[in-house]
């Protein structure tokens, strides 16, 4: 199906806050997935800006060269890095301090306030790792920033084939947090169908298949355990489908070769790899050999430890820097020439996330985000508050919770919170406790617990 490329394009814009040389980039249709390395100089400006205004970097980032030649050796080399602890510790420490104060958008900001928001394009959006990294985490980033990664991901599509008026399928994990209500309204003229299913059964199969059919998407994304429920249903029902995408875009999970052939096969289309985090974007993606990522080096330094760990420095990002940032993903970093034609950084051999699911007493499938979700929801309630939390399912009927909070006050709301929303959702019986550490004694801690 076509919409009105001239309608996206502009609301593109108004959503990233005006026009300069990235977003022309992007829309101009010679768009390349991956520009050249960045100079030293840009390197420099990235650092000199978050040492000066971003306190957690003045404080603990080492003096570096001043020099552009010597300056991504430096990065390379240089004993520092920065944890989802360190940031999770204090986050508005790693804000520019000149938009620290600016106001937020979000969920449980009212409307009037994020009306008011959407309309300055420093104003903070609340972004939550409702994935399938370990803990929930908040980030703040500007409006600017945030359509900017959304552009990083229409250019990734761009150069896979996919054009502004084209349709765009998302799917995605909804539940107790998500809410894209307004935006789901504002990009649906524009072609953007946002499919957000708490869970998958045969019913969000079936609406995801009738939406499919009914806008016959060009390209779509999401996360591979999702696509591949859905493929399981259409060829247990023996659906046809009408129409077959141009590629698929997975991310946020790791998918086998075996998942990558099967969705290949029942969608009759290519798949293909985006390689990102909530915190730090999309770094690179596959190109049509599918032989690993090709790093945007512009934008992103990514590095090995000594340990095989992916590091990001994402030097495209002002307002909220990420130096050596633990990724929690391992991966080789390599230079190859590709066939492609492309040559510089490429990511091989990604160990991932894997999201975790369990069943209900249904036979619903339901993400470890749901319960992710439902944490953030209280922590912007009662101001982060929960500080670890546990989700024990102990069969398909009742779900045990372990809280670690900051302090009591409220402890009784929280739980009730909580256990209400598990109760109502889920169908499940369920039974939550405050503890003074819910670490084991090895210090060591898991979110989810499947008896
Ligand atoms: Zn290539």
């Amino acid at each position: 199906m076509s919409y009105s490329s001239v309608f996206f394009k502009n609301l593109i814009k108004f959503l990233y806050g005006g026009k300069d040389e990235f977003i022309s980039e992007v829309l101009n249709s010679n768009y390349k997935l991956m520009p050249s390395m960045p100079s030293g100089d840009k390197l420099l400006r990235f650092l000199n800006s978050a040492t000066k205004h971003v306190p957690y970097y003045r404080k603990h980032f080492p003096r570096y060269p001043n020099d552009p030649q010597k300056i991504f050796d430096f990065l390379e080399n240089v004993e520092f890095r920065v944890t989802k602890n360190d940031v999770r510790n204090n986050v508005y420490d790693f804000l520019d301090e000149r938009i620290v104060n600016n106001r937020v958008i979000g969920k449980s900001e009212g409307f009037i306030n994020n009306v008011v928001g959407i309309l300055n394009s420093q104003s903070l959006i609340r972004v939550n790792t409702g994935g399938s990294t370990g803990e929930p985490l908040s980030f703040y980033f500007t409006r600017k920033t945030s359509f900017g990664r959304i552009l990083r991901v229409l250019a990734t599509h761009k150069y896979w084939g996919w054009n502004e008026g084209e349709t765009f399928l998302y799917s995605g994990q909804g539940g107790a947090y998500a809410d894209f209500g307004m935006l789901q309204t504002i990009v649906k003229p524009a072609g953007i169908i946002i499919f957000l299913p708490d869970k998958l059964n045969e019913r969000s199969c079936d609406r995801f298949i009738s939406l499919y059919q009914k806008y016959k998407p060009k390209a779509m994304f999401g996360f591979p355990s999702q696509f591949i429920g859905y493929a399981h249903y259409i060829q247990k029902k023996g659906i046809q489908l009408d129409s077959s995408p141009n590629h698929i875009d997975v991310t946020g999970e790791m998918l086998s070769s075996t998942e990558r052939e099967y969705l290949e096969e029942i969608f009759r289309t290519q798949v293909y790899q985006r390689y990102g985090g909530t915190e730090w974007g999309t770094v690179g993606a596959e190109c049509r050999n599918k032989n690993g990522i090709h790093v945007t080096e512009n934008d992103f330094f990514v590095q090995n430890d000594s340990e095989g760990r992916l590091l990001v420095t994402t030097i495209a990002h002002n307002d909220f820097p990420l130096i050596k940032y633990e990724t929690g993903d391992k991966g080789k970093v390599i230079y190859d020439e590709c066939e492609c034609g492309l040559k510089g950084k490429k990511i091989v051999n990604i160990e991932g996330r894997i999201e975790e699911h369990f069943l209900n007493s249904d036979g619903d499938v339901i993400a470890a985000s749901y319960f992710r979700q439902l944490v953030l929801l209280a922590n912007e309630k009662y101001g982060n508050i929960i500080i670890r939390s546990q989700f024990i399912v102990e069969d398909r009927k009742s779900v045990l919770f372990l809280l670690q909070l900051v302090n009591k006050n409220n402890q009784a709301e929280i739980v009730k919170l909580l256990e209400e929303n598990i109760k109502s959702f889920l169908k499940m019986s369920v039974r939550g406790e405050v503890k003074d550490d819910i670490r084991n004694d090895r210090k060591k801690f898991k979110f989810l617990i499947k008896i």
